[in-house]
């Protein structure tokens, strides 16, 4: 979709994520690569996507 390679461009699309409610969140354990991205989800739902994210127990 955003095929242009300006650094502006990243930078706006950051923006549009902040604004739209993209997140991506990554496992903290050392060596594991379980990460969950979402936008535009409800509050609800984005704590429990963080949690199953961030909690190593539960993956
Ligand atoms: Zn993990």
């Amino acid at each position: 979709m955003d095929q242009q390679p300006e650094p502006l461009a990243d930078r706006v699309s950051d923006a549009v994520a902040l604004l739209v409610g993209k997140h991506t969140v990554r496992c903290p354990q050392p060596g594991c690569r379980v990460s969950v991205r979402y936008r535009a989800v409800t509050p609800d739902e984005a704590k429990r996507l963080t949690d199953l994210a961030t909690d190593h127990t539960r993956h």
